[in-house]
C-alpha cells in the first residue's frame, strides 16, 4: 500500500533546508502524495522560524493545485516540558509536531523521558518526532504508554539514520513493535529538507518490515485518517480538506 500522506517536511525559511512550498507542491504531485504538512523549525533553533512564520501560515490555502497542504510546526522541546511556540501560535496551526534538537543539551535518559512525559500530558503536541535518536535516549514503554494515554502520536522518520541522527534505525524498529504492542498511533514523516525526499518512507519501511508489523495503526495511509486524527486531538475540522476528500 502506498502512503498518501508526508507530515513532516522543510522549507527554505529555515536555512539548513532547500526548497519552496511550489517545489513541494509540484513534488506531490510527482510522488503521488496528495497531502503533506510544512512543519519547519521552532524559533529556539539557531536557523530556527521566527514566531510570526507560525502566525501567518494562514496566508497558505489548504489546497494547492489539487495537493493538501496542513500548516504546522516543528516545536523544540524545552527541558520544563514546554515548546518554543506560545499557545497563541501553537492554537493557529493545523498539526504541531515536536522533537528533541540541538537547542537542548542532552543529559539522562530519566531526564528526557520526564520531559516528554511533561510535554504529553500538556496537550500542547500532536505528534513526538525521531524518538529514536540516540543523542537522546527514552525509557520507550513509559513515553509510549503516556503518548497512547493521552493520543499523542508516535513518528517514524525517514531521514534518521540516514543522513542525520545516526544509529537511530535499531532505536527505531524498538519503537515501532513497541507501537504495535500498545496500540499507539503512528504519523510517518521523510522530514524531508528538500523537495527530492517529499514521500521518502525507504527507512521507514524497513523499519517496518524488521519490526513485522502491518500498517494498522498509520495513519498517512489517508489523508481522511489524518484529519480524523487531527480532530480527534482537539483541533477544527477544516472543512476545504473535509469536502475536498469525501466522494461525492
Ligand atoms: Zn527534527
Ligand atoms: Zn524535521
Amino acid at each position: 500500500m502506498r502512503f498518501l500522506v508526508d507530515l513532516h517536511t522543510h522549507t527554505i525559511a529555515c536555512q539548513h533546508a532547500y526548497s519552496t512550498i511550489k517545489e513541494y507542491i509540484e513534488a506531490a504531485d510527482d510522488q503521488g502524495i496528495a497531502m503533506f504538512a510544512t512543519t519547519d523549525h521552532g524559533p529556539d533553533l539557531e536557523d530556527g522560524c521566527h514566531r510570526w512564520h507560525f502566525g501567518n501560515l494562514r496566508s497558505l490555502p489548504h489546497i494547492i493545485d489539487k495537493i493538501a497542504l496542513l500548516r504546522g510546526a516543528e516545536c523544540n522541546i524545552r527541558a520544563d516540558g514546554s515548546v518554543d511556540l506560545p499557545d497563541y501560535f501553537l492554537k493557529r496551526l493545523d498539526i504541531v509536531l515536536a522533537g528533541f534538537h540541538e537547542s537542548l543539551p542532552p543529559t539522562t535518559e530519566a531526564e528526557h523521558t520526564q520531559i516528554l512525559l511533561k510535554l504529553i500530558a500538556s496537550g500542547r503536541v500532536d505528534v513526538l518526532t525521531h524518538l529514536g535518536n540516540p543523542t537522546y535516549p527514552i525509557d520507550y514503554r513509559a513515553v509510549l504508554t503516556c503518548a497512547k494515554e493521552h493520543n499523542v502520536a508516535i513518528e517514524l522518520n525517514g531521514s534518521s539514520g540516514i543522513n542525520t541522527r545516526h544509529g537511530s534505525h535499531p532505536n527505531c524498529v524498538t519503537i515501532a513493535k513497541l507501537a504495535h504492542e500498545l496500540g499507539n498511533v503512528i504519523a510517518l514523516g521523510s522530514d524531508a529538507h528538500s523537495c527530492y525526499r517529499l514521500g521518502d518512507f525507504r527507512e521507514i519501511e524497513s523499519v517496518l518490515e524488521e519490526a513485522g508489523i502491518g500498517y494498522e495503526n498509520i495513519i498517512n495511509t489517508s489523508p481522511t485518517k489524518v484529519l480524523d486524527f487531527l480532530e480527534s486531538r482537539g483541533h477544527q475540522p477544516i472543512e476545504s480538506l473535509r469536502s475536498f476528500f469525501t466522494p461525492f
